[in-house]
Protein backbone atom coordinates (compact mmCIF):
# COMPACT_ATOMS: atom_id res chain seq x y z
CA UNK A 1 0.00 0.00 0.00
CA UNK A 2 0.88 3.62 -0.66
CA UNK A 3 3.08 5.18 1.76
CA UNK A 4 1.71 8.69 3.77
CA UNK A 5 5.21 9.99 2.14
CA UNK A 6 4.45 8.81 -1.46
CA UNK A 7 0.53 9.91 -1.37
CA UNK A 8 1.78 13.23 -0.54
CA UNK A 9 4.13 13.18 -3.19
CA UNK A 10 1.74 12.14 -5.75
CA UNK A 11 -0.97 14.79 -5.29
CA UNK A 12 1.96 17.99 -5.26
CA UNK A 13 3.39 15.86 -8.47
CA UNK A 14 -0.20 16.15 -9.94
CA UNK A 15 -1.07 19.72 -8.63
CA UNK A 16 -1.39 21.74 -11.61
CA UNK A 17 0.27 25.43 -11.88
CA UNK A 18 -1.87 27.80 -10.70
CA UNK A 19 -2.95 30.77 -12.97
CA UNK A 20 -2.80 34.71 -12.09
CA UNK A 21 -5.78 36.69 -11.92
CA UNK A 22 -6.72 40.35 -11.05
CA UNK A 23 -8.20 39.56 -7.56
CA UNK A 24 -10.76 42.76 -5.92
CA UNK A 25 -8.63 43.82 -2.77
CA UNK A 26 -11.65 43.23 -0.92
CA UNK A 27 -10.83 39.54 -1.52
CA UNK A 28 -7.78 39.39 -1.86
CA UNK A 29 -6.24 38.72 1.99
CA UNK A 30 -3.57 36.41 2.22
CA UNK A 31 -3.06 35.52 -1.43
CA UNK A 32 -0.07 35.88 -3.00
CA UNK A 33 0.85 38.19 -4.95
CA UNK A 34 2.20 37.42 -8.85
CA UNK A 35 3.75 40.26 -10.18
CA UNK A 36 5.99 42.63 -8.63
CA UNK A 37 4.03 46.04 -8.13
CA UNK A 38 6.05 49.36 -8.69
CA UNK A 39 4.41 52.65 -7.62
CA UNK A 40 2.30 53.85 -10.58
CA UNK A 41 2.71 57.69 -9.41
CA UNK A 42 4.15 59.79 -6.03
CA UNK A 43 3.29 58.98 -2.71
CA UNK A 44 2.07 61.84 -1.47
CA UNK A 45 0.64 63.28 -5.03
CA UNK A 46 0.98 66.46 -3.86
CA UNK A 47 2.66 68.65 -0.85
CA UNK A 48 0.36 68.38 2.06
CA UNK A 49 -0.19 69.44 5.82
CA UNK A 50 0.85 67.23 8.69
CA UNK A 51 -1.02 68.94 11.27
CA UNK A 52 -4.33 71.70 11.52
CA UNK A 53 -2.95 74.97 11.76
CA UNK A 54 -2.19 77.30 8.75
CA UNK A 55 0.09 77.64 6.00
CA UNK A 56 2.37 80.73 6.01
CA UNK A 57 4.68 82.76 3.91
CA UNK A 58 7.01 84.92 6.03
CA UNK A 59 8.22 88.72 4.91
CA UNK A 60 12.19 88.76 3.79
CA UNK A 61 12.61 89.00 7.82
CA UNK A 62 11.00 86.39 9.34
CA UNK A 63 7.82 88.18 10.75
CA UNK A 64 5.88 86.74 13.34
CA UNK A 65 2.36 87.96 12.41
CA UNK A 66 0.54 87.41 9.59
CA UNK A 67 -3.07 88.04 7.81
CA UNK A 68 -5.36 85.04 7.11
CA UNK A 69 -6.57 85.54 3.51
CA UNK A 70 -8.52 82.01 3.39
CA UNK A 71 -8.65 78.43 3.99
CA UNK A 72 -7.74 74.64 2.98
CA UNK A 73 -9.03 72.19 3.62
CA UNK A 74 -8.52 68.02 2.85
CA UNK A 75 -9.85 67.42 -0.23
CA UNK A 76 -10.49 71.26 -1.17
CA UNK A 77 -7.42 73.28 -1.78
CA UNK A 78 -7.13 76.99 -1.41
CA UNK A 79 -7.14 78.44 -5.33
CA UNK A 80 -4.73 81.27 -4.60
CA UNK A 81 -0.88 82.08 -3.70
CA UNK A 82 0.40 82.94 -0.60
CA UNK A 83 2.24 86.34 -0.78
CA UNK A 84 4.86 87.70 1.95
CA UNK A 85 2.50 88.38 5.47
CA UNK A 86 0.13 85.75 4.49
CA UNK A 87 -1.54 82.95 5.88
CA UNK A 88 -4.34 80.36 5.25
CA UNK A 89 -5.86 78.39 7.82
CA UNK A 90 -5.01 74.78 6.48
CA UNK A 91 -6.28 71.25 8.04
CA UNK A 92 -4.44 67.94 7.81
CA UNK A 93 -4.49 66.41 4.69
CA UNK A 94 -5.53 69.46 2.97
CA UNK A 95 -2.67 70.44 0.07
CA UNK A 96 -0.37 72.86 0.66
CA UNK A 97 -1.17 76.26 -0.90
CA UNK A 98 1.62 77.88 -3.53
CA UNK A 99 3.79 80.11 -2.07
CA UNK A 100 3.48 79.08 0.96
CA UNK A 101 6.24 78.11 3.24
CA UNK A 102 6.13 76.73 6.49
CA UNK A 103 2.79 75.24 8.08
CA UNK A 104 2.47 76.64 11.62
CA UNK A 105 0.52 74.95 14.17
CA UNK A 106 -2.95 75.62 15.64
CA UNK A 107 -1.17 75.08 19.00
CA UNK A 108 1.49 77.33 18.46
CA UNK A 109 -0.32 80.14 16.87
CA UNK A 110 -2.84 83.01 18.19
CA UNK A 111 -5.75 84.29 15.84
CA UNK A 112 -7.34 87.64 16.55
CA UNK A 113 -10.00 88.37 14.11
CA UNK A 114 -7.98 88.13 10.29
CA UNK A 115 -4.34 88.45 12.61
CA UNK A 116 -2.16 85.83 13.13
CA UNK A 117 0.52 85.73 15.55
CA UNK A 118 3.48 82.70 16.58
CA UNK A 119 3.93 82.01 19.62
CA UNK A 120 7.78 79.98 18.66
CA UNK A 121 9.56 80.72 15.36
CA UNK A 122 8.97 78.73 12.53
CA UNK A 123 10.91 76.77 10.54
CA UNK A 124 10.82 76.38 6.83
CA UNK A 125 9.06 73.43 5.50
CA UNK A 126 7.91 72.59 8.90
CA UNK A 127 4.69 69.82 9.06
CA UNK A 128 4.59 69.90 5.36
CA UNK A 129 4.30 66.14 4.42
CA UNK A 130 6.35 66.77 0.65
CA UNK A 131 4.64 64.81 -2.90
CA UNK A 132 6.96 61.28 -3.22
CA UNK A 133 8.63 61.02 0.27
CA UNK A 134 6.56 58.26 1.04
CA UNK A 135 7.13 56.36 -2.63
CA UNK A 136 8.59 57.73 -5.41
CA UNK A 137 6.86 57.13 -9.23
CA UNK A 138 8.20 53.95 -10.40
CA UNK A 139 9.48 52.39 -7.33
CA UNK A 140 9.54 49.27 -6.78
CA UNK A 141 7.10 48.59 -3.92
CA UNK A 142 5.60 45.02 -3.19
CA UNK A 143 7.88 41.92 -4.78
CA UNK A 144 6.13 38.94 -6.32
CA UNK A 145 5.64 35.73 -4.00
CA UNK A 146 5.01 37.83 -1.18
CA UNK A 147 1.52 37.32 0.96
CA UNK A 148 -1.16 40.06 1.15
CA UNK A 149 -1.63 41.15 4.34
CA UNK A 150 -4.37 44.23 5.64
CA UNK A 151 -1.22 46.38 5.47
CA UNK A 152 -0.10 45.45 1.88
CA UNK A 153 -3.95 45.70 1.02
CA UNK A 154 -3.58 49.18 2.54
CA UNK A 155 -1.14 50.57 0.61
CA UNK A 156 -2.14 49.03 -2.98
CA UNK A 157 -5.15 51.11 -2.54
CA UNK A 158 -3.38 54.37 -1.88
CA UNK A 159 -1.54 53.47 -4.48
CA UNK A 160 -5.20 53.42 -6.78
CA UNK A 161 -5.13 49.70 -6.84
CA UNK A 162 -8.66 48.25 -7.21
CA UNK A 163 -7.45 44.82 -7.73
CA UNK A 164 -4.16 42.75 -7.26
CA UNK A 165 -2.96 40.54 -9.59
CA UNK A 166 -2.30 37.58 -7.54
CA UNK A 167 -2.84 33.76 -7.38
CA UNK A 168 -6.66 33.19 -6.90
CA UNK A 169 -8.97 31.45 -4.46
CA UNK A 170 -9.11 27.55 -5.93
CA UNK A 171 -12.68 26.72 -5.41
CA UNK A 172 -13.30 23.67 -3.84
CA UNK A 173 -16.92 21.78 -3.89
CA UNK A 174 -18.23 19.56 -1.35
CA UNK A 175 -19.85 16.80 -1.68
CA UNK A 176 -21.54 14.11 1.35
CA UNK A 177 -22.54 10.80 0.54
CA UNK A 178 -24.78 8.35 2.63
CA UNK A 179 -28.65 7.07 2.75
CA UNK A 180 -28.35 7.78 6.43
CA UNK A 181 -26.92 11.47 6.03
CA UNK A 182 -29.95 14.15 7.18
CA UNK A 183 -29.93 17.72 7.79
CA UNK A 184 -28.73 19.15 11.27
CA UNK A 185 -31.63 20.44 12.84
CA UNK A 186 -34.07 17.74 10.72
CA UNK A 187 -36.37 15.34 12.84
CA UNK A 188 -33.68 12.17 12.74
CA UNK A 189 -35.40 8.91 11.26
CA UNK A 190 -34.40 5.04 12.67
CA UNK A 191 -30.93 4.86 11.80
CA UNK A 192 -30.47 8.17 10.39
CA UNK A 193 -27.14 10.52 11.78
CA UNK A 194 -26.44 14.52 11.17
CA UNK A 195 -24.53 15.05 8.06
CA UNK A 196 -21.68 17.08 9.52
CA UNK A 197 -18.80 16.17 7.23
CA UNK A 198 -19.77 19.31 5.07
CA UNK A 199 -19.87 21.60 7.99
CA UNK A 200 -16.32 20.63 8.89
CA UNK A 201 -15.07 20.41 5.14
CA UNK A 202 -16.67 23.96 4.90
CA UNK A 203 -14.63 25.12 7.69
CA UNK A 204 -11.64 23.64 6.81
CA UNK A 205 -11.94 24.77 3.42
CA UNK A 206 -12.49 28.47 4.52
CA UNK A 207 -9.53 28.14 6.67
CA UNK A 208 -7.14 27.50 4.42
CA UNK A 209 -7.93 30.36 1.89
CA UNK A 210 -9.99 28.60 -0.61
CA UNK A 211 -13.77 29.07 -1.59
CA UNK A 212 -15.80 25.96 -0.71
CA UNK A 213 -18.83 25.72 -2.67
CA UNK A 214 -21.75 23.00 -1.43
CA UNK A 215 -23.11 20.40 -3.53
CA UNK A 216 -25.20 18.84 -0.42
CA UNK A 217 -26.11 15.67 0.21
CA UNK A 218 -26.73 12.44 -2.34
CA UNK A 219 -27.92 9.05 -1.06
CA UNK A 220 -25.82 5.66 -2.01
CA UNK A 221 -27.23 5.90 -5.98
CA UNK A 222 -25.17 6.07 -8.56
CA UNK A 223 -27.05 8.04 -10.22
CA UNK A 224 -27.49 10.89 -8.11
CA UNK A 225 -23.89 10.48 -6.83
CA UNK A 226 -22.42 11.06 -10.51
CA UNK A 227 -24.89 14.33 -11.87
CA UNK A 228 -23.60 15.64 -8.19
CA UNK A 229 -20.09 14.47 -9.31
CA UNK A 230 -20.07 15.83 -12.98
CA UNK A 231 -21.55 19.55 -11.37
CA UNK A 232 -18.73 19.31 -9.15
CA UNK A 233 -16.27 18.44 -11.63
CA UNK A 234 -16.35 22.08 -12.79
CA UNK A 235 -14.68 23.74 -9.45
CA UNK A 236 -10.50 23.19 -9.18
CA UNK A 237 -11.11 20.73 -6.51
CA UNK A 238 -13.79 18.23 -5.67
CA UNK A 239 -14.10 16.64 -2.39
CA UNK A 240 -16.52 13.66 -1.85
CA UNK A 241 -16.69 12.44 1.90
CA UNK A 242 -17.96 8.70 2.13
CA UNK A 243 -18.54 6.17 -0.12
CA UNK A 244 -14.91 5.24 -0.91
CA UNK A 245 -14.22 2.28 0.89
CA UNK A 246 -15.54 -1.71 -0.46
CA UNK A 247 -18.76 -1.59 1.25
CA UNK A 248 -21.84 -2.41 -1.02
CA UNK A 249 -22.98 1.17 -1.11
CA UNK A 250 -19.58 2.37 -2.19
CA UNK A 251 -19.66 3.94 -5.33
CA UNK A 252 -17.72 7.33 -5.62
CA UNK A 253 -14.66 5.46 -7.46
CA UNK A 254 -16.76 3.26 -9.62
CA UNK A 255 -18.98 6.25 -10.28
CA UNK A 256 -15.50 8.97 -10.79
CA UNK A 257 -14.43 6.66 -13.34
CA UNK A 258 -17.34 7.27 -15.49
CA UNK A 259 -17.48 11.03 -15.47
CA UNK A 260 -13.49 10.65 -16.84
CA UNK A 261 -11.89 10.61 -13.43
CA UNK A 262 -8.15 9.36 -13.68
CA UNK A 263 -7.14 7.89 -10.72
CA UNK A 264 -4.21 8.67 -9.46
CA UNK A 265 -4.15 6.23 -6.00
CA UNK A 266 -6.45 4.88 -3.72
CA UNK A 267 -5.67 3.56 -0.16
CA UNK A 268 -2.73 4.62 1.79
CA UNK A 269 -1.15 3.21 4.58
CA UNK A 270 -2.31 6.01 7.43
CA UNK A 271 -4.37 5.67 10.24
CA UNK A 272 -7.03 6.88 10.11
CA UNK A 273 -8.16 7.86 6.60
CA UNK A 274 -6.84 4.50 4.61
CA UNK A 275 -9.21 4.67 1.99
CA UNK A 276 -8.69 8.04 0.87
CA UNK A 277 -8.66 8.20 -3.16
CA UNK A 278 -7.45 10.71 -5.11
CA UNK A 279 -7.86 11.40 -9.19
CA UNK A 280 -7.68 13.77 -12.19
CA UNK A 281 -9.97 15.45 -14.26
CA UNK A 282 -8.54 17.37 -16.60
CA UNK A 283 -7.23 20.09 -13.88
CA UNK A 284 -9.85 19.09 -11.93
CA UNK A 285 -8.64 17.31 -8.93
CA UNK A 286 -10.85 14.89 -7.03
CA UNK A 287 -10.10 13.61 -3.22
CA UNK A 288 -12.68 11.01 -1.95
CA UNK A 289 -12.33 10.88 1.55
CA UNK A 290 -13.52 8.19 3.94
CA UNK A 291 -16.85 9.06 5.82
CA UNK A 292 -16.12 8.93 9.30
CA UNK A 293 -15.49 12.53 10.25
CA UNK A 294 -11.85 12.27 11.84
CA UNK A 295 -10.74 10.65 8.38
CA UNK A 296 -12.16 13.30 7.00
CA UNK A 297 -10.34 16.01 9.32
CA UNK A 298 -7.02 14.48 8.74
CA UNK A 299 -7.27 13.47 5.34
CA UNK A 300 -7.83 16.98 4.34
CA UNK A 301 -4.96 18.49 6.62
CA UNK A 302 -2.54 16.10 5.41
CA UNK A 303 -3.40 15.93 1.54
CA UNK A 304 -5.90 18.38 0.53
CA UNK A 305 -4.34 21.30 1.78
CA UNK A 306 -0.78 21.33 0.67
CA UNK A 307 -2.39 21.13 -2.88
CA UNK A 308 -4.93 23.72 -1.78
CA UNK A 309 -1.74 26.03 -0.94
CA UNK A 310 0.05 25.13 -4.09
CA UNK A 311 -2.56 25.99 -6.12
CA UNK A 312 -2.49 29.23 -4.32
CA UNK A 313 1.46 29.49 -4.50
CA UNK A 314 1.56 29.57 -0.78
CA UNK A 315 4.63 28.12 0.93
CA UNK A 316 4.03 24.78 2.04
CA UNK A 317 5.48 23.80 5.20
CA UNK A 318 5.35 20.31 7.11
CA UNK A 319 3.36 21.42 10.60
CA UNK A 320 4.99 18.28 12.67
CA UNK A 321 8.00 20.59 13.82
CA UNK A 322 7.16 20.64 17.94
CA UNK A 323 9.43 18.15 19.65
CA UNK A 324 7.16 16.82 22.44
CA UNK A 325 8.03 13.68 24.96
CA UNK A 326 5.23 11.30 24.96
CA UNK A 327 3.37 10.81 28.50
CA UNK A 328 2.54 7.72 28.20
CA UNK A 329 3.81 4.57 26.15
CA UNK A 330 2.39 4.13 23.03
CA UNK A 331 2.01 0.64 20.75
CA UNK A 332 0.83 1.61 17.37
CA UNK A 333 -0.02 -1.42 15.74
CA UNK A 334 2.87 -3.11 13.74
CA UNK A 335 1.62 -3.41 9.85
CA UNK A 336 3.87 -0.29 8.35
CA UNK A 337 1.41 2.52 8.78
CA UNK A 338 1.75 6.18 9.61
CA UNK A 339 -0.37 7.27 12.52
CA UNK A 340 -1.62 10.78 13.24
CA UNK A 341 -2.90 10.52 17.13
CA UNK A 342 -4.56 13.35 18.60
CA UNK A 343 -3.11 14.28 22.50
CA UNK A 344 -3.62 16.97 24.91
CA UNK A 345 -0.23 19.01 25.30
CA UNK A 346 0.90 19.91 28.52
CA UNK A 347 4.49 21.23 29.41
CA UNK A 348 7.22 19.54 32.15
CA UNK A 349 10.08 22.85 32.56
CA UNK A 350 8.81 24.20 29.21
CA UNK A 351 9.47 21.02 27.31
CA UNK A 352 6.37 19.95 26.01
CA UNK A 353 4.49 17.04 26.48
CA UNK A 354 1.79 15.09 24.43
CA UNK A 355 -0.99 12.56 26.16
CA UNK A 356 -2.74 10.92 23.86
CA UNK A 357 -6.11 11.29 24.00
CA UNK A 358 -8.85 8.84 25.33
CA UNK A 359 -10.95 7.55 21.98
CA UNK A 360 -8.92 7.96 18.76
CA UNK A 361 -11.74 6.04 17.03
CA UNK A 362 -12.24 7.64 13.54
CA UNK A 363 -15.97 8.38 14.40
CA UNK A 364 -14.91 10.28 17.84
CA UNK A 365 -15.53 13.72 17.13
CA UNK A 366 -15.00 14.78 21.03
CA UNK A 367 -11.58 14.52 20.79
CA UNK A 368 -11.06 15.85 17.88
CA UNK A 369 -12.77 19.01 19.45
CA UNK A 370 -10.34 18.05 22.63
CA UNK A 371 -7.41 18.02 21.07
CA UNK A 372 -4.77 20.94 21.22
CA UNK A 373 -1.91 19.11 19.51
CA UNK A 374 -1.35 16.19 16.74
CA UNK A 375 1.49 14.06 16.73
CA UNK A 376 1.82 11.84 13.99
CA UNK A 377 4.28 8.13 14.21
CA UNK A 378 5.13 5.16 11.85
CA UNK A 379 4.31 1.76 13.61
CA UNK A 380 7.45 0.73 12.26
CA UNK A 381 9.27 3.08 15.00
CA UNK A 382 7.53 1.92 17.61
CA UNK A 383 6.72 0.73 20.34
CA UNK A 384 7.35 4.12 21.92
CA UNK A 385 8.30 4.13 25.36
CA UNK A 386 7.29 6.88 27.85
CA UNK A 387 9.37 10.53 27.47
CA UNK A 388 9.95 9.70 23.53
CA UNK A 389 10.38 12.75 21.87
CA UNK A 390 7.76 12.77 18.63
CA UNK A 391 7.05 15.21 16.60
CA UNK A 392 3.81 17.50 17.00
CA UNK A 393 1.74 19.69 15.65
CA UNK A 394 -0.72 22.54 16.92
CA UNK A 395 -4.00 23.52 15.45
CA UNK A 396 -4.39 26.74 13.31
CA UNK A 397 -6.38 29.54 14.12
CA UNK A 398 -9.54 30.35 12.64
CA UNK A 399 -8.83 32.23 9.31
P1 LIG B 1 -18.44 5.58 4.54
O1 LIG B 1 -17.08 6.09 4.26
O2 LIG B 1 -19.48 6.07 3.60
O3 LIG B 1 -18.45 4.10 4.71
O4 LIG B 1 -18.85 6.18 5.96
C1 LIG B 1 -18.09 5.87 7.12
C2 LIG B 1 -18.78 6.38 8.36
O5 LIG B 1 -18.84 7.77 8.31
C3 LIG B 1 -20.21 5.92 8.52
O6 LIG B 1 -20.45 5.64 9.88
C4 LIG B 1 -21.03 7.09 8.05
O7 LIG B 1 -22.31 7.14 8.64
C5 LIG B 1 -20.18 8.25 8.50
N1 LIG B 1 -20.38 9.39 7.63
C6 LIG B 1 -20.28 9.38 6.28
N2 LIG B 1 -20.53 10.60 5.77
C7 LIG B 1 -20.81 11.41 6.84
C8 LIG B 1 -21.15 12.78 6.96
N3 LIG B 1 -21.24 13.56 5.89
N4 LIG B 1 -21.36 13.26 8.20
C9 LIG B 1 -21.23 12.47 9.27
N5 LIG B 1 -20.91 11.17 9.21
C10 LIG B 1 -20.70 10.63 8.02
MG1 LIG C 1 -21.48 5.69 3.27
Amino acid sequence: MLTYEDALARILRSTPAPRMASVPLDDALGLTLARSIRAPADLPRFDNSAVDGYAIRNNETPSQSWRVIGAAEAGRPFRGTLRVGQAVRILTGAQVPRGAEAILMQEQAERRGDRLIARQPTRPGQHIRRRGEDLRRGALVLDAGIMLRPQELGLLAAMGYRAAPAYPRPTVAVLTTGDELQAPGSRLKPGGIYESNSYLLTALIRQAGARAIRLGSVRDVPRSLERAMRRGLRADVLIVSGGVSVGDKDFVRRVARRCGVRQRFWQVSIKPGMPLFFGRCRRTMVFGLPGNPVSVFVTFEEFVKPALHRLMRRPWRDRYVTPAALAEELRPSTSRRTHFIRVRVGSDNGRAIAKPLGGQGSHQLRSLAEADGWIRVTSDDGPFAAGTTVMMKQPEAPA
